[in-house]
């Protein structure tokens, strides 16, 4: 099948310590975006009952952050600097998150919770475990392998569903970031239907 340009790389860049790309799970886009709305609820109701936004806004805003590390990252080691051999690597590092973090705080102080979804994204990606990369460039100018394969996007997603159903466990993350999703989803729909219908007069005459 066609790849579309679509390629994963996971070779060990040259002078890299970390280990090898043992066919990791690789795909998180619920995971981060629905986790992230859950932590947003959990520090929400830690608040002791003080009001939080709730509005579509705020969801598009964390899911906007929770990803960053991905969009920033991604295309560039796909299709602008391939001789990366990973795709996580500026996106994924402290620094990138303590930047935007930082800008956030300067100019848009009433959005830093939202930005801390940024950091979060390494949490989930288990970024400790790649610490060239998230300490960049403390520990020299290199960074971890990827923990994606060298094959086409087609075969990766193939992969996936294959570990999927031989280790369900590794697809509990997405599991329940789709199920926050479509719970808050559901309560935006409904609260839209509820506003639509307060406004509605009825037909005339
Ligand atoms: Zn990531």
């Amino acid at each position: 099948m066609r790849d579309l340009g679509f390629r994963a790389r996971g070779r060990n860049p040259k002078g890299c310590t970390g280990p090898q790309f043992l066919g990791e799970w690789t795909l998180f886009v619920f995971g981060h975006v629905g986790l992230s709305f859950l932590g947003y609820h959990l520090w929400g109701s830690s608040r002791g009952g003080e009001s939080f936004p709730k509005g579509p806004g705020a969801y598009v805003l964390l899911a906007f952050f929770s990803l960053l590390p991905d969009i920033v990252d991604k295309p560039l080691a796909l299709w602008v600097v391939p001789e990366l051999d990973t795709t996580r690597w500026m996106g994924h590092t402290l620094a990138f998150s303590a930047l935007v973090c930082a800008i956030v705080w300067r100019f848009l102080p009433d959005l830093l919770i939202f930005s801390l979804a940024c950091p979060g994204h390494l949490l989930l990606d288990s970024m400790w475990r790649s610490p060239h990369t998230l300490l960049f460039p403390l520990l020299g100018f290199k960074w971890d392998p990827g923990t994606d394969p060298n094959i086409s996007l087609w075969e990766l997603l193939g992969g996936n569903l294959r570990r999927i159903l031989s280790e369900p466990h590794l697809a509990l993350p997405e599991i329940i970031g789709l199920a926050v999703i479509l719970v808050i989803g559901a309560r935006l729909s409904w609260l839209a239907l509820a506003r639509g219908r307060e406004t509605y007069i009825g037909p005339r005459g």
